[in-house]
């Protein structure tokens, strides 16, 4: 046992994910300030026979970050720690929130490669569970980390680099928080670059017909509402950050984002859940309403935006070339139910990449998320949708609502057996379990 100071722990709490689907009591909750108290926690539960789970700020919508044991927080390592100007790389603590970066990597002139629709997350839970954006040719966040330091399951500290444990660079980038606990994370980050966006509408089959939609642009995406034959489209150009540009005005983006969008699509949630009939008309009019627009603003104030409104998602990644035919089948299968549903499917497309856990491995892949509203019941939607992916060798989002085990889940993660390997020897004792990685990983 080390003789460092007992980290803060807190009295019991009952914690909640963002989605509001998933719940715990922890025993505890333990606020590190170092990771020698990190250390201490790991160590001091491995003894007790306990178990901890790092909670990053959950955004989950999986109970991956669930824990009736210690909960710990890891909000107080924060910050940058270190820069390698020459080479773009800086170290950050794992606690650090996504939105904070911007402010952090401006006066090194750097921002992240590629970013996801928001900036709620911490830096070690977006990594953990594969978060990714859009773009053909770029992966997701945990390809952007050229380093991690986390303390293992049996309580050491482990460097991972390209110098140091090289080899475990792709397991520790996207570890689900079952083989340890990342106290630092170094990204390999780029150029600070604005972004111009084009928003408008196509029809749906325009857009699955053509072969380079997703993959001729810097990043595409759209958003297909049931029920109709129309997506809305989002395509963004990456330009040096000396282009000329008038960013747009802080009150327009506001009412943009949080009137226009998230503003309507409350109303429209909340109309079409009390009056159901209301939903394809509620549909169409949203595909017609938002119109076309171009603005350029610096990458990250393009890349997310806020959402207001609670929802849940179910997200799976496919073979990119699969796209149009899971989607026409997932248009049957709602039109086949005569589900109703009041939320987007969102399609996104990456680039194939090494990370063992990534739902890209080795696969150029295309994203499927289906939502439905929180107030809704959304099981026999994703359950269904779930069902359907399966046939076309999907890999859920490990953040988002599945169904599947770690059964299932070896046949479309080739390295699975490898991660689990790697989990008994950095977990031996099974420090960082919950019920849900027990489930997609077995015990
Ligand atoms: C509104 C919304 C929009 C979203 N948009 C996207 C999107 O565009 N693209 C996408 O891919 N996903 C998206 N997500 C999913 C989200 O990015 C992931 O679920 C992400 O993991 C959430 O990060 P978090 O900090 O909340 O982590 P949490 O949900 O709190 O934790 C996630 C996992 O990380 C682990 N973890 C946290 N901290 C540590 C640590 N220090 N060490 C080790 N493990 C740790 C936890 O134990 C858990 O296993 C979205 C979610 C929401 C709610």
């Amino acid at each position: 046992m080390s003789t460092h100071a007992t980290p803060t722990t807190h009295p019991t709490h009952t914690w909640q994910n963002w989605a509001r689907v998933e719940g715990a009591s922890p025993t505890s909750v333990a606020r590190p300030r170092s990771p020698e108290e990190v250390v201490d926690l790991v160590v001091a539960a491995r003894e007790r026979g306990a178990t901890l789970k790092p909670v990053g700020a959950g955004h989950s919508f999986t109970a991956i970050a669930a824990t009736d044991g210690i909960q710990v927080d890891v909000g107080a390592l924060s910050g940058v720690l270190e820069v390698d100007a020459e080479r773009g790389r800086v170290r950050l603590g794992a606690g650090t929130h996504l939105h904070e970066l911007p402010a952090l990597l401006a006066p090194h002139g750097l921002a992240l490669e590629n970013m996801g629709d928001i900036d709620r997350q911490t830096i070690a839970g977006a990594t953990s569970t594969g978060t990714h954006g859009t773009g053909a040719r770029f992966g997701g966040l945990a390809t952007q980390l050229v380093g991690v330091t986390l303390v293992t399951g049996a309580g050491e500290l482990l460097t991972v680099s390209e110098e140091e444990n090289a080899e475990l660079l792709p397991a520790v980038r996207l570890g689900l928080g079952a083989l340890g606990v990342l106290v630092d994370v170094t990204v390999q980050c780029v150029p600070a670059f604005l972004l111009r966006a084009h928003e408008s509408s196509a029809g749906l089959d325009e857009v699955l017909d053509d072969a380079g939609w997703f993959t001729a642009p810097d990043h595409a995406e759209c958003y297909w509402w049931p029920g109709t034959d129309r997506v809305q489209t989002k395509i963004n150009t990456r330009l040096p950050l000396d282009t000329p540009y008038t960013p747009p005005g802080a009150l327009g983006r506001w009412v943009d984002q949080r009137v226009v969008q998230n503003g309507a699509l409350v109303v429209m949630s909340e109309v079409a859940r009390l009056a159901p009939a209301t939903t394809l008309p509620l549909n169409r009019l949203a595909t017609k309403v938002l119109g076309e627009k171009t603005y350029t603003d610096r990458s990250y104030a393009v890349f997310t935006s806020p959402r207001d409104v609670r929802f849940r998602e179910c997200e799976y990644a496919v073979p990119r070339e699969a796209l149009p035919e899971v989607v026409r089948a997932l248009r049957d299968l709602v039109e086949r139910e005569g589900w109703r549903i009041s939320f987007p499917v969102e399609l996104r497309v990456a680039a194939a990449d090494d990370v063992w856990l990534s739902t890209a491995y080795q696969r150029d892949s295309a994203y499927v998320a289906v939502h439905r509203y929180w107030k809704e019941d959304h099981l026999p939607y994703f359950r269904a949708v779930d069902a359907l992916m399966r046939e076309f060798e999907g890999r859920p989002h490990w953040g988002k609502i599945h169904f599947q085990d770690a059964e299932s889940l070896a046949r479309v993660h080739p390295r699975l057996g490898d991660f689990q390997a790697l989990r008994d020897r950095l977990d031996p004792d099974r420090v960082l379990a919950n019920d849900y990685l027990r489930r997609v990983l077995g015990d």
